[in-house]
């Protein structure tokens, strides 16, 4: 038996980078796999892939309920879909803010909101919620996406609080810069793509991006009923970057 078997699993963003990454792990570990996201075609192979913003409420619900009924259950959300924003507090227009908070906070509330009736019958209930650093430490030129990362830690353990006694457990990890598309992207743009990845990697403590299988493992040790006395942290998976004071810039 695999440590996941009988487990029903939903992965928001699980169409890319870390979530793919999650969403392919806990199929290879047993359990049964929704990803809802925007693009769904990047759902891993052995997974039930199913459109969804999770910044429009109807269709969180609707796919929350074709998740269940196709699972039988949902007994671990992983709220991961989330967006970035750069610069400081002036380069964000108000529509920009909101459309920022509405997908990487709201969006955790809207999908945990509509699962929390399966996650309530469930005997191993557990959230995760996709941080990052940028939620811990002052980071330049983040102002928009930081305060949308420390809304979804501040929430991940408020939530954590009022739902321990009905045993779903809830937790984040903290992600430092993680080599998936959307860093990717963002060196694309970069004057010198490869300038910019060697001055990345030079940033990190460990001298490596993150991998979006390490922030897997980190999510599913924390979605498995083998950490069935944890909730309410948060784990970071920066290589060091924040528990050692690495300033990025
Ligand atoms: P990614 O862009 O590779 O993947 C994000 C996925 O989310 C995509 O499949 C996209 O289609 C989906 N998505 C975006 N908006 C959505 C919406 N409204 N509804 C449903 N799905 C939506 O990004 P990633 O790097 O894997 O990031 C995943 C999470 O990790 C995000 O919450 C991000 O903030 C967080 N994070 C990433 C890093 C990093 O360096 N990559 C660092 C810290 C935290």
């Amino acid at each position: 038996m695999g440590e996941y078997d009988g487990i029903k699993a939903l992965v928001t963003g699980g169409g890319s980078g870390i979530g793919r990454a999650t969403a392919e792990l806990l199929h290879a570990r047993g359990a049964q796999v929704a990803v809802l996201d925007l693009d769904p075609s990047g759902a891993p192979e052995g997974t039930f892939g199913i459109r969804c913003d999770v910044s429009q409420d109807d269709e969180v619900r609707a796919a929350v309920e074709a998740a269940a009924e196709q699972g039988g259950g949902i007994d671990v959300v992983v709220n991961n879909a989330g967006i970035g924003a750069q610069g400081d507090v002036t380069a964000n227009s108000d529509d920009e803010w909101h459309r920022v908070l509405d997908i990487n906070v709201l969006g955790i509330v809207r999908v945990t909101r509509a699962a929390l009736s399966h996650l309530r019958t469930s005997e191993h209930a557990a959230v995760v919620n996709t941080c990052s650093i940028a939620g811990w430490a002052g980071l330049p030129q983040r102002a928009l996406y930081s305060a949308s990362k420390g809304a979804v830690q501040a929430l991940t353990l408020a939530m954590a609080a009022d739902h321990v006694r009905e045993g779903i457990r809830i937790n984040c990890v903290n992600p430092g810069t993680a080599d998936t598309p959307w860093v990717g992207r963002l060196l694309e743009a970069a004057a010198d793509p490869a300038a910019e990845r060697a001055a990345l990697e030079a940033r990190q403590p460990t001298g490596r991006l993150v991998s979006a299988a390490d922030v897997a493992q980190a999510i599913c040790y924390l979605a498995s009923p083998g950490s069935s006395s944890t909730t309410g942290t948060v784990l970071a998976v920066d290589g060091g970057m924040y528990g050692l004071r690495v300033r990025p810039s």
